[in-house]
């Protein structure tokens, strides 16, 4: 068997025991003589899973106990229209902070729901760049504050989050959940698609303030009710039971390195190396992000032209590291280091920009 380094924004690469172990156990889990995907969502067994993917998630990340964890499905882009649908009733407005795509995707659909502000707007600087906090004024009567607070496109990262006082801040974190510890008391909700830092696609982990979770509508179909999906444990209805399998193996995984400890160090190990690469290049690759706001999950560049980009992009594929081909909005290259990425991999991908430069200088 032969695995190539896989730095695709989303899906994404998993750690190579979760996928070991899901695949040993896909056929038979157990000795019962069937798959977990194949059995009842209200037996013992998915049960256990279940509840011990939420425990192992309390434990890795402090998740604290005045909060739900929720596995809902349909992604992010669920969360953008369900927290509107639940958040902002009639004669509220929420707050956006704008900071490149995804926090775009989330007010559009905020807007087809009720009243919304952006309250900063990094457009002028071409989204390359996190404000600062003495540059964000929140509407003290707002429903919610939403930002972003890792733009996959873009390659920008909030170091640190925003005091918004009173108001609920609720944040996406499709990008970075689990990549760092979070300063919970400012936080009153953090969702993600798993497809990027926990499993495959097709579940949004959403983590959301009890206090702030009472406010949630209830005259909605029903799954878009929080209160229903809390209720029930996230089993109201049918759960995408292997992506919750697939969370629980990347978290035990997480754990057995180490846990969170061990991750912020890979982490910053990883993004270390790219970033000094290019640093040191002497202006050959030119990441375009202010340096305070660079993103240590995806690391975007760019080279002298778009030629040599493609001829890098081909080479890299030679060199078994793949899935490193800029958003088609922006272009370039992307490097996406999340969890799963090992340490080699960025330092297989460090050691290639230096041959290509020398060769193609
Ligand atoms: C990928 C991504 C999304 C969309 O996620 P889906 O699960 O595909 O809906 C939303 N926000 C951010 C920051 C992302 O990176």
């Amino acid at each position: 068997m032969s695995r190539i380094y896989n730095f695709a924004a989303g899906p994404s690469t998993l750690p190579l025991p979760a996928l070991e172990e899901a695949s040993a156990k896909l056929v038979d889990f157990g000795g019962t003589g069937m798959s977990l995907i194949e059995m009842s969502h209200r037996g013992k067994i998915y049960d256990a899973i279940h509840n011990e993917t939420v425990a192992l998630l309390r434990e890795l990340f402090l998740i604290p106990e005045d909060f739900h964890v929720l596995f809902l499905q349909g992604g992010a882009t669920m969360q953008f229209g369900m927290v509107p649908m639940a958040f902002l009733k009639e004669g509220a407005a929420a707050d956006f902070v704008l900071t490149g795509s995804w926090a775009l995707r989330a007010v559009e659909d905020a807007r087809l729901i009720g009243e919304t502000n952006i309250i900063w707007d990094g457009k002028d600087d071409n989204y390359t760049r996190i404000p600062s906090m003495d540059e964000l004024t929140f509407n003290r009567d707002a429903a919610y504050v939403h930002l972003c607070s890792n733009e996959t496109i873009g390659g920008i990262q909030w170091q640190d989050f925003p005091d918004t006082g009173d108001v609920p801040l609720i944040v996406d974190m499709s990008s970075d959940i689990i990549s760092r510890p979070l300063p919970w008391d400012r936080l009153d909700m953090v969702f993600a698609g798993t497809q990027k830092n926990l499993a495959p696609a097709g579940m949004a982990l959403v983590l959301i303030r009890k206090d702030f979770a009472r406010k949630a509508r209830t005259d909605l179909p029903a799954y878009f009710r929080y209160d229903l999906h809390i209720d029930k444990n996230s089993l109201y209805n049918t759960p995408p039971t292997f992506v919750v399998w697939m969370t629980n193996l990347t978290l035990k995984w997480i754990k057995s390195i180490g846990g969170m400890a061990e991750i912020e160090r890979r982490r910053k190990r990883k993004a270390g190396l790219l970033y000094d690469m290019i640093d040191g290049s002497g202006g050959y690759y030119r990441n375009p992000v202010e340096k305070a706001s660079r993103s240590q999950m995806n690391v975007v560049w760019r080279l002298p032209d778009e030629e040599l980009e493609k001829k890098f992009l081909a080479e890299c594929d030679r060199e078994g590291l793949n899935g490193l081909k800029g958003h088609r909005d922006v272009g370039g290259i992307r490097a996406s280091l999340y969890n799963a990425m090992p340490v080699e991999g960025a330092e297989a991908l460090a050691d290639f920009m230096k041959r290509f430069m020398e060769g193609n200088g």
